[in-house]
């Protein structure tokens, strides 16, 4: 893939505990949860919630208790829906919460998310009673927030993780947009949102130009990268952000595109088993997901989906046509891959929630015209922390390129002009952890 190029960055050493927390990852308990959450039968918002084995409440108190065998702190969070399009006569809605808190009291206000939607549909959007196994959208999700709630319990971490099976993603991201908007009405700081949906099925092959100038085509397995989505320009930015963007052209800097960047970097540290495809776009084209609602209220959020999809099997009826199966049935996931994006979720998550957060008011300083730029920034606040870097990369390039050491400073000279590069400035830990990197913006001091 054209995209996986080299990193400068990130590369020094870290402790073992992310690699230790990877390897704590099961294929077979993955596949196991997928299989369990597609055995209710459906899982729609609007399906039977008394039984204990069909329906949206048997699934819900499932991940409850799985989540609590964890040994995770965890409880069903409960709203009523009003109508709307797709619940006409509006609905309970019902989110599975886990929460891990973090161990540092200078980094446990930053949350860190993992979701997934564990509601599904078939080919009719409204049918509250037909089968709808969802298995890999999203039982396979789901399964992944599991995995890395088993995985992550008992380590040390220093910031707050929070494990969400959100419900109703298909009636409009309702869930997630609950949760999101009451998080923000809290004052709660979510720094950083991995939403898993479709991460079971890599068989679908990718289908890319054998040379990119030219018009052959090769369609290969791709079972080892997951694509990345992440917003460009924040959907939430006020007219004055907007007007900033522009200016600066930071059209590609939003802390949503960091965390992506980030994704990649540490991927590349750790060596994942999957590696992120990274896609600059909010989302598959015209398509959407609970990391948009999360967007809408302010906050950085991704998503992961496999590299391609296959339609006969996704939102469509269990049948059979013409000798070709249909529907979203357990039998095409892939436990590996699906444990293969959890550890990718868990390396992430292992090391946002051990770096320090992200240098605030970190700016370029333009009192005066100069060829060279001077970078300034607010420490964070973390008291292991031990220095910055600086990071930059040319205006027409995807993935910051270059990097320098600054050491426990609040402000760096670089010769070379802002005009011709974007600068952002990470901070690092005794440990090595190193933030998302925050980008700058201008000030005359
Ligand atoms: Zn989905």
């Amino acid at each position: 893939m054209l995209q996986l190029i080299p990193l400068l960055v990130a590369l020094q050493p870290t402790p073992p505990l992310a690699a230790e927390a990877m390897a704590a990852v099961s294929a077979e308990r993955a596949k196991a949860s997928v299989v369990t959450l597609a055995s209710f039968g459906t899982r729609h918002t609007l399906s039977e919630t008394e039984s204990d084995t069909r329906g949206t409440g048997a699934a819900r108190r499932w991940l409850l208790g799985q989540l609590k065998e964890a040994g995770v702190d965890a409880h069903l969070e409960t709203f009523d829906a009003p109508p709307m399009q797709r619940l006409p006569e509006g609905a309970q809605i019902v989110n599975v919460v886990g929460v891990i808190p973090g161990s540092m009291p200078e980094a446990a206000d930053r949350r860190y998310y993992v979701v997934g939607h564990y509601d599904t549909i078939n080919a009719d959007r409204m049918d509250a009673t037909g089968d709808a196994p969802g298995a890999n959208d999203d039982a396979s999700g789901t399964a992944v927030v599991l995995e890395c709630a088993r995985a992550l319990v008992g380590r040390n971490l220093e910031s707050t993780i929070v494990f969400l099976c959100t419900g109703a993603e298909e009636q409009g991201l309702v869930g997630a947009r609950f949760h999101a908007e009451a998080a923000r009405g809290r004052g709660e700081n979510i720094s950083g949102v991995l939403s898993n949906d479709i991460v079971g099925d890599p068989s679908p092959l990718l289908t890319i130009p054998a040379d990119p100038r030219g018009d052959d085509w090769v369609s290969q397995s791709a079972t080892n990268m997951v694509r990345v989505f992440s917003e460009g320009i924040p959907r939430n930015a006020t007219a004055a952000e907007l007007a900033t963007i522009r200016q600066l052209g930071t059209e590609s800097d939003s802390a949503s595109r960091q965390l992506a960047r980030y994704v990649l970097t540490i991927a590349m540290k750790e060596d994942a088993p999957v590696k992120p495809l990274v896609i600059f776009r909010q989302d598959r084209f015209l398509r959407g997901g609970d990391h948009s609602a999360f967007n809408d209220s302010g906050f950085a959020a991704i998503r992961f989906s496999t590299p391609a999809e296959d339609y006969s099997r996704q939102h469509q009826n269990v049948t059979e046509k013409d000798g070709k199966p249909y529907g979203d049935v357990p039998e095409f996931v892939d436990g590996e891959y699906v444990a293969n994006v959890a550890r990718l979720n868990v390396a992430a998550l292992v090391h946002l929630a051990n770096a320090p957060r992200a240098p605030r008011d970190v700016r370029m300083i333009t009192a005066e015209l100069t060829t060279s730029t001077t970078v300034r920034w607010s420490p964070s606040p973390e008291p292991d922390v031990v220095g910055y870097d600086l990071v930059w990369r040319p205006t027409t390039s995807w993935q910051w390129e270059g990097s320098k050491d600054c050491g426990d400073v609040r402000e760096f000279t670089v010769p070379i002009s802002k005009d011709n590069f974007i600068f952002g400035v990470r901070a690092y830990d005794k440990d090595g952890y190193r933030s998302p990197v925050a980008v700058a913006g201008a000030a005359p001091k």
